[in-house]
């Protein structure tokens, strides 16, 4: 069978009220310019060419537009093009070297760093082009890049199939896969990469081309983590696997005094335990959930989160050891379909907060990694700050290193430190503590960054982040985009490096 989805508009918070810049070492350089300074006629061109919309700084629209998930992100593109199609991204593409503008590239608008945002320039906006078909048959998925996860999960799981995307369903599934992307199926069926089979992009000259093992096999490589540096991907098709449609799911909450013995029982339990079980840390003060006492709401917890797919006997017998790490504050745990598992996290993730991330991956969770993360988790800035611990160990360590541009297939776990609150006048206090966090663990993470989690005044770390593939990346970018024209993204020069 053979199914096609074409979501709704997305809805998004009012965010306009947020103004950044506490931080304006953190923005882009913007170019300057502005609706005016690109000439009327340009535009108009552009417009007869594109069959989406052109939206423009003078546009009612606007504002409403350019808003995207991390309410720090406040840049002013002079134009933005609401792609249709590839061929206006083709368009897109072209006008803005021919106007001496930079571009920026949304797809799901997730991205910590804001980097779908431009000041001043063009951003090519794919948030529109959001349909997702299914060959239940072939198990293939065929996705637009405005999707986001719901988008693919939803018409995915109407087959009872999905691939490992993230944990949030309103992320894009484009930005996510071209960093790499993991969720709860990664242990089992790899990274987000891993499932992907061919994609179309268009790059720097405006081509259209077919990327997969056979066709354009080098920048079919280097997509594959390699983030929007070679070009735009206007579709991509997955790999889909019989998952659900229930799995069995949930939340054990420990109190915080028992962080150290829960975590380091968390350590050995995950060393055998099978690939089908998925067990993620995260250290936060405890929400106001239902099955908590209500004295719990608000104080520091330990919660362990449990994500088995296969049968749910089995892995209610898997999962029970679990609950004997400590004496549990109360637990959630259940069948449900994996389709709302999905968007479990969504209320704690909405758009319109102040975000700043910081990320380490690790081979091994040592003691002075535990302890660092208590140290940090008993001093939160913010009630919405958390510390999480993603695991990822299993079948996306059997990729070699070297046969997608993501490098780090040693990486048992990703640490994530989520910096995140409401009010601007708390910007320095919460940024500071994740940096002190993230420095504070340094000493026990191995090498490398996962660039889907780095904020932009961390374009230091992206040799670092793809390892022994960057002069690869780096001679693949000379290839396909030797001037740099996407350069607004966490960027791999192209070779010999050139500056910007
Ligand atoms: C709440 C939240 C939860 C998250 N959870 C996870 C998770 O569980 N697992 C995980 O792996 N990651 C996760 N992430 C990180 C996520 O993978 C990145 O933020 C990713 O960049 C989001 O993609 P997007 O399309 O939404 O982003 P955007 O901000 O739209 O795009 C980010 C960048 O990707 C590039 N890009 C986007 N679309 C295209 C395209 N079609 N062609 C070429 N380049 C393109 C551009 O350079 C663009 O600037 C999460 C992020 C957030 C904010």
């Amino acid at each position: 069978m053979n199914t096609t989805t074409q979501p709704k508009a997305p809805v998004r918070a009012d965010t306009s009220s947020f103004q950044p810049d506490a931080l304006e070492h953190l923005g882009t350089p913007a170019k300057n310019r502005s609706e005016e300074a690109i000439s009327r006629e340009a535009t108009e061109t552009l417009k007869r060419k594109v069959k989406g919309q052109i939206v423009l700084p003078s546009d009612l629209s606007y504002d409403e537009v350019r808003q995207i998930w991390n309410a720090m992100i406040d840049r002013r593109p002079a134009l933005i093009v609401r792609c249709a199609d590839a061929g206006d991204v083709s368009h897109a593409i072209s006008f803005a070297p021919e106007n001496g503008l930079e571009i920026s590239v949304r797809g799901g608008g997730h991205n910590i760093a804001g980097s779908a945002l431009c000041d001043g320039g063009v951003t090519i906006d794919l948030s529109t082009m959001r349909r997702v078909r299914v060959d239940a048959e072939k198990k293939r998925a065929y996705v637009e890049p405005g999707a986001i996860l719901a988008d693919f999960d939803e018409a995915a799981q109407r087959h009872g199939l999905a691939t490992p995307l993230g944990i949030n369903s309103t992320t894009g599934v484009a930005g996510l896969t071209l960093g790499g992307g993991f969720g709860w199926l990664t242990r089992k069926y790899g990274m987000t990469i891993d499932n992907l089979v061919s994609a179309d992009v268009v790059t720097a000259d405006g081509k259209r081309v077919r990327v997969s093992e056979s066709e354009n096999a080098d920048l079919f490589w280097a997509i594959r983590g390699g983030g929007g540096n070679f070009g735009i991907a206007t579709q991509f098709e997955f790999k889909l696997h019989e998952v659900g449609p229930e799995i069995l799911a949930g939340l054990i909450v420990f109190p915080f005094d028992q962080a150290k013995q829960v975590l380091t029982r968390y350590r050995e339990f995950v060393e055998s335990a099978p690939e089908e079980l998925n067990v993620w840390a995260i250290l936060r003060k405890a929400p106001p959930l239902p099955f908590l006492p209500a004295d719990v709401h608000g104080k520091e917890v330990v919660v362990l989160v449990t994500f088995y797919v296969g049968n749910v006997a089995q892995g209610t017998k898997l999962i029970e050891p679990l609950r004997r790490f400590g004496t549990p504050h109360g637990e959630h745990i259940g069948a449900q379909p994996y389709r709302g598992w999905q968007k479990a996290f969504d209320p704690l993730l909405t758009p319109g907060a102040r975000n700043y991330w910081k990320s380490h991956n690790f081979t091994e969770l040592s003691d002075g990694a535990l302890n660092s993360m208590i140290e940090f988790a008993g001093k939160l800035p913010s009630p919405q700050c958390e510390i999480l611990i993603g695991l990822v160990a299993g079948a996306a360590n059997r990729v070699p290193a070297d046969s997608t541009a993501y490098p780090h297939r040693d990486a048992k776990f990703v640490l994530n430190v989520h910096g995140r609150w409401d009010e601007r006048k708390d910007d320095e206090r919460c940024i500071a503590w994740a940096r002190a966090f993230f420095r504070a663990s340094a000493p026990y993470a191995s090498d490398g960054a996962y660039v889907n989690f780095m904020t932009e005044e961390e374009g230091d770390r992206v040799a670092a982040a793809y390892g022994s593939n960057y002069d690869r990346l780096a001679q693949i970018k000379k290839q396909y985009d030797p001037d740099n024209l996407f350069h607004l993204n966490q960027n791999i020069k192209p070779s010999p490096r050139q500056g910007r």
